[in-house]
């Protein structure tokens, strides 16, 4: 998936132009820097972009950021709760709740506040296309080359100035070889093979997040947790709560540190998947081999009780409403928080205030209650797509 900045840098040179010419005269828009072309640019420019090349209109809207909301941001636009929204649905290595709800002001998830250049050097000399996904920490390694992405400076294929350390030759964990695999299977075919089932994408970047958010919180909210905690960093070999004192969210940490954290979170997944973590999040059971019996205990759709520990969780929620809508929306007619959960995860799909209209309606047909929708929550700025 390459990123539109480099493409339109692509087309231009077979012209013998440079992209911002070509932007300007040859495709009647304003000077827009990479990161505004790779973000969220005119609607106008990518229709006329996939009219003149004959490329699918979603194919080009891929290239940008704002291609991957829903799936992969819940909105472009930073609102407040955006970070609870996204962070606190789900959770893995620490019971529900556990954690502290930070409110990162203008935060949007994997997003950082300055771009990054990060590539594979093996690419970069094979291909001067720069991969959108590469501006993100969202994977630490090239699958193809089998090495770690490096930051760098400079104008690829020009000019470039490689930034990491020469003594950083670390060799490659196979369990962040793996988790890198299972990104990239989430966003070249939207969903992932995880132990238990395929989850969606959309949960698959949540699920990420939520990891590296539960090795980021503060050492006093870990409880009896403390000790399965150290064990993930000592089984990656990185200092605990990769050195950091205090919380920061995760995308404005130096590239140096989110690679230790996403260490961290290959290691804790592959510790739960070989069962030697107690992981008492609701979805930890995703990442273990054996079936869940609170899935496939026989209950019958509707008598499941709304205990604490029965209430499904968000994945589970997904799988069953595509196993059996009638079981979800049963629980979400007597269970505030299911109704919840349902509502914000069909929300990932509305790209516009009248398809969020018709969801309430379709809730309001099915006799969900929508009492927990909260005017923030309804109110929330919606991505500007379509
Ligand atoms: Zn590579």
């Amino acid at each position: 998936m390459e990123s539109l900045s480099s493409w339109l840098r692509r087309i231009a040179a077979s012209y013998g132009m440079y992209s911002d010419a070509l932007l300007e005269y040859g495709l009647g828009q304003r000077e827009l820097s990479d990161p505004e072309l790779d973000l969220n640019p005119p609607t106008d420019l990518l229709e006329e972009l996939a009219k003149r090349t004959g490329l699918d209109q979603h194919r080009v809207n891929a290239m940008t950021m704002a291609g991957w909301v829903p799936w992969l941001f819940d909105s472009l636009i930073p609102a407040p709760g955006a970070y609870e929204t996204y962070v606190h649905q789900l959770s893995v290595l620490l019971p529900p709740k556990r954690r502290n709800i930070y409110a990162p002001r203008k935060w949007r998830p994997w997003l950082p506040e300055t771009g990054a250049r990060r590539g594979c050097p093996d690419c970069l000399e094979s291909s001067p296309a720069l991969l959108l996904f590469r501006q993100l920490p969202l994977m630490a390694s090239c699958l193809v080359h089998g090495r770690r992405l490096e930051t760098y400076e400079g104008h690829p294929p020009d000019y470039i100035l490689w930034a990491t350390p020469a003594h950083d030759q670390r060799p490659l964990p196979e369990s962040l070889s793996l988790m890198d695999r299972r990104t990239w299977q989430a966003i070249t075919t939207g969903s992932v093979d995880l132990p238990r089932y395929p989850v969606h994408a959309g949960i698959w970047f949540r699920l990420l997040r939520t990891l590296l958010d539960e090795l980021t919180t503060a050492q006093g909210r870990y409880g009896r947790q403390l000790e399965d905690v150290r064990r993930v960093w000592e089984h990656c070999g990185h200092p605990f709560r990769a050195g950091l004192y205090s919380w920061q969210p995760f995308e404005t940490l130096h590239w140096a540190v989110q690679q230790q954290l996403l260490e961290a979170a290959a290691a804790a997944m592959e510790l739960i998947e070989a069962g030697s973590l107690t992981a008492l999040g609701t979805s930890a059971h995703l990442l273990r081999p054996e079936p869940n019996p609170r899935i496939s205990d026989g209950t019958r759709p509707g008598t499941r009780t709304a205990t604490a520990q029965e209430k499904p969780t968000l994945d589970e929620l997904w799988k069953q409403a595509t196993d059996a809508p009638e079981v979800c929306i049963a629980a979400a007619k007597v269970d505030p928080l299911v109704a919840q959960q349902l509502y914000d995860f069909a929300r990932y799909g509305c790209r516009s205030e009248e398809s969020v209209g018709s969801l309430r309606e379709t809730f309001a047909e099915l006799h969900i209650p929508l009492d927990f929708c909260h005017k923030q929550r309804i109110n929330d700025p919606l991505p500007d797509l379509e």
